[in-house]
């Protein structure tokens, strides 16, 4: 299978904070990687801007380094990269002063796509919406890119909403969350819109439980003091996996088109009951022989921010009622895994008998590693001596089954910048969907902090806090193992 190159229109990229981590690390690479594909059309440009002093050839260095470093096998191309590095320009910028602005302005083209990329703090988003409007670099088909974290409550999100609406509109406004790139997230509409097998068992007559798991063996490292300040709930809760929540237990939008899907959504997280404080289990990693522990990393013995968090949520509607969906995602955990896991009824009546065994479906959703999905079905154990049963995976891993072509799938990064660039909004999150995710995160948020509720110590190489295990063992179920 070869994987086809959509060509977008030529287009003016300005990055603010293009020195930066993220830009270096992710934007950047990703950019080099669609050159590569050839989706980087002819008279393209991409400009950083920050406040640091460069000019063109300086930032060209820095980013060839960058490339190289965190690229991947296609930055090793020299040739390639020169040929990329070319199409890049610099701009020492104020995001809060007046420096830079008309050299932006004399930089940009206005007959091409106009995308700005705001790499930066978000304390900066109000001030560079407000000179792009100034210096009448935006208009009605210019678009701008704002990372996470969108806000740290709904108070904060709703600030930040209404700072951009004042110079955008809602359709020109692209919130990331780069778990919405990923192939695998993509493939969860495509399997369940696109075929009619699953549709009809996907609900709570027929689905005992969802289990979502984002797993890291990372702890938080040098950036623990930033981190203590937000926490595995609004940190990974709030956006990646209440997005990959979203879309497994979405109604089928009538059309696959940014405003359907994302109402879709929106009906979900609406939906969402608030969670009881004995349905939060939350954790920080111990130290080990060699190894810091949480607090050590957070840099405050006596930190109550979470490392580790797993919740009970309940969705109130027709489809779900009933049904509860598990949610787990912590640091330093046994292995380095995300997955969703639908977990299936017994069947109503066991017609083998009770020596059988319990046998149920689960459809597994590998976001990684192995982007894949398995479906686990029960068949006969071969051989002789009467009816056993054995439960086997029918396993797809893309890679196996779509060829090598598929393992090189564009990233998350390069995916959303390349929909920017389109004018697709369909993988990005509204203004609204960010704000009633928040209104269901703060009372969580709110209620651990008035309790003065302090977290479980958990084992690094662990599956988290033995509250974890208990909070599904009550229920009669049990989590899945966490294994790459
Ligand atoms: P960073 O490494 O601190 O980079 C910040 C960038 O902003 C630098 O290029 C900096 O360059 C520039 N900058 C700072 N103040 C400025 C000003 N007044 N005017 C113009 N430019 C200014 O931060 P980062 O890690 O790249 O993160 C950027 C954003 O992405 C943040 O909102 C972060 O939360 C988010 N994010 C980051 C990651 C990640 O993996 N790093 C992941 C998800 C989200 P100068 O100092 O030269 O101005």
């Amino acid at each position: 299978m070869v994987s086809r190159v959509i060509p977008v229109d030529s287009f003016d990229l300005v990055i603010f904070g293009g020195t930066g981590d993220l830009a270096r690390r992710k934007i950047f690479p990703a950019l080099y990687r669609r050159f590569i594909s050839g989706q980087m059309p002819e008279g393209s440009r991409i400009i950083g801007a920050a406040r640091s002093d460069h000019n063109a050839l300086e930032f060209r260095a820095l980013i060839g380094q960058a490339i190289r470093e965190f690229g991947g096998a296609a930055a090793q191309i020299d040739n390639k990269l020169k040929e990329f590095l070319d199409n890049l320009d610099y701009v020492t910028i104020d995001a809060k002063g007046t420096n830079g602005w008309s050299e932006l302005a004399g930089m940009v083209r206005k007959d091409l796509v106009n995308a700005f990329y705001f790499s930066v703090a978000p304390s900066l988003f109000g001030p560079l919406a407000e000179r792009l409007h100034a210096h009448n670099l935006a208009d009605q088909t210019s678009r701008i890119v704002v990372e996470k974290p969108f806000g740290r409550d709904l108070k904060s999100a709703k600030e930040l909403n209404a700072i951009l609406a004042l110079h955008f509109d809602e359709e020109q406004i692209y919130r990331i969350d780069h778990y919405l790139g990923k192939e695998t997230v993509q493939n969860l509409m495509a399997v369940r819109f696109g075929n009619i097998l699953f549709e009809p068992l996907w609900n709570s007559q027929y689905v005992d439980h969802i289990q979502i798991t984002v797993a890291e063996t990372v702890g938080v490292g040098g950036r623990g003091g930033y981190y203590d300040k937000s926490g595995a709930i609004r940190d990974m809760i709030q956006n990646h996996l209440m997005q990959l929540l979203c879309l497994i237990a979405m109604e089928p939008p009538s059309r696959f088109d940014p405003n359907s899907v994302r109402d879709e959504k929106l009906k979900v997280i609406r939906a969402l009951e608030p969670v009881v404080p004995h349905h939060i289990v939350r954790g920080q990693y111990d130290a080990t022989q060699t190894e810091p522990s949480y607090r050590d990393d957070a840099g405050d013995p006596k930190s109550r921010t979470e490392s580790f968090v797993a919740l009970k949520c309940e969705i109130s509607n027709w489809r779900w009622a009933g049904t509860p969906f598990y949610l787990r995602t912590g640091k330093k955990l046994k292995a380095r895994a995300s997955e969703i896991a639908v977990v299936f009824k017994d069947a109503p009546h066991a017609i083998f008998g009770q020596e059988a065994g319990r046998h149920r479906n689960i459809l597994i959703i590998r976001l990684q590693p192995n982007e894949g999905m398995t479906l686990g079905v029960t068949i006969k154990e071969p051989g002789p001596g009467g009816m056993r049963l054995v439960d086997v995976p029918l396993d797809m891993t893309f890679a196996d089954a779509l060829g090598p072509e598929a393992a090189e799938a564009p990233d998350a990064y390069e995916r959303l910048i390349m929909d920017v660039v389109r004018g697709d909004q369909t993988l990005f999150m509204r203004g609204d969907e960010v704000e009633a995710a928040w209104k269901w995160t703060d009372p969580i948020v709110q209620g651990i902090a008035e309790r003065h509720d302090v977290p479980k110590p958990y084992k690094v190489g662990t599956s988290g806090p033995d509250d974890a295990n208990l909070l599904l063992k009550r229920d009669g179920r049990e989590w899945r193992e966490i294994r790459e």
